[in-house]
């Protein structure tokens, strides 16, 4: 692989991390959040020791001993306090703990004959997580899919920009762009969700990267980290505040996805085991990386009631 991608990738990561922190509407700065998303800071309640504490018989403590006891007993409270947080925030979900609810959505990113081995722009195992999405998708009252959908020619084909090769990277006006080869055209069987997925709980498809001269790798907002595919209105409009998502590819479509629900104020669960990766030189470990700093949380679809 190109090392030139997983630099696009690190740049264009930034840039979302940038945007991410500018459309935080709570005004939060992500930074200062916990891994998980959860407040970073442990509040410590300053408790007095009981006077017996102090006052004790022949052995009486003077009141510096009790004092200093007593700040041990606070920072052996506070560190145990603070040892349990961490674990409940870094441990994984157990099994069957996190509950579907009516405001909860899953989002299926670009599961199409494209990404899938044998397709013009395959991610290795892809076909893989069909199955997991169809039995995930039948417990959803909600239920959101996404197609890539260009027009031929489109600005993120190689062969739209003479002398450029598939996986390059090129500077065009809304930034940096990896140039990829023609795929997912639109009314082609390419670009068709794949066979085997259950597409009927799907109550909205979004197709994105339609307009010619702007990609769009997330279902929310386009390449130029302006135009918007609505995506967000919609869930909002039906009272969504908690998304799962799952698809293709983990370290791009996934991840962009994620990272701006995010910054619009869903709660995200990313479900691993319903999504596979490109995994360009680092680019999955990458992508975990900025969807766990900003407050996404990684789950398997084992984790779901
Ligand atoms: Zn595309």
């Amino acid at each position: 692989m190109p090392p030139r991608i997983h630099y696009a990738w690190r740049r264009e990561s930034v840039h979302v991390a940038r945007v991410c922190a500018r459309m935080d509407a709570n005004g939060r700065k992500w930074a200062q959040m916990g891994a998980n998303g959860a407040p970073g800071a442990v509040g410590l309640k300053r408790r007095r020791p009981a006077r017996r504490q102090w006052d004790n018989g022949s052995k009486a403590m003077t009141r510096i001993e009790a004092h200093d006891a007593a700040r041990r007993h606070w920072l052996a409270a506070g560190c145990g306090t603070l040892a349990l947080a961490w674990l409940g925030l870094a441990r994984p979900a157990r099994a069957g703990t996190i509950a579907i609810g009516a405001s909860s959505a899953l989002i299926v990113v670009d599961v199409q004959n494209c990404f899938m081995p044998g397709g013009t722009l395959p991610v290795n195992h892809g076909d893989e997580v069909v199955p997991v999405i169809n039995r995930l998708a039948a417990r959803f009252g909600c239920v959101v899919t996404t197609q890539d959908w260009h027009t031929p020619g489109h600005v993120s084909f190689a062969s739209a920009h003479p002398g450029s090769k598939p996986f390059d990277s090129i500077k065009l006006k809304y930034g940096r762009q990896v140039l990829w080869p023609d795929h997912c055209i639109q009314g082609t069987h390419d670009a068709e969700l794949h066979p085997d997925l259950v597409v009927a709980p799907a109550q909205l498809v979004i197709r994105k990267g339609f307009h010619p001269d702007v990609d769009s790798y997330s279902a929310f907002v386009e390449a130029d980290r302006r135009t918007t595919t609505g995506l967000a209105g919609y869930l909002r409009a039906r009272g969504i505040k908690t998304l799962f998502v799952a698809g293709l590819a983990t370290d791009f479509c996934v991840a962009w996805t994620a990272l701006d629900a995010r910054a619009a104020g869903f709660q995200v669960y990313v479900v691993e085991d319903a999504c596979r990766a490109i995994d360009l030189n680092g680019s999955l470990a990458a992508a975990w990386k900025q969807m766990l700093a900003h407050g996404a949380h990684r789950i398997q679809s084992a984790d779901v009631t």
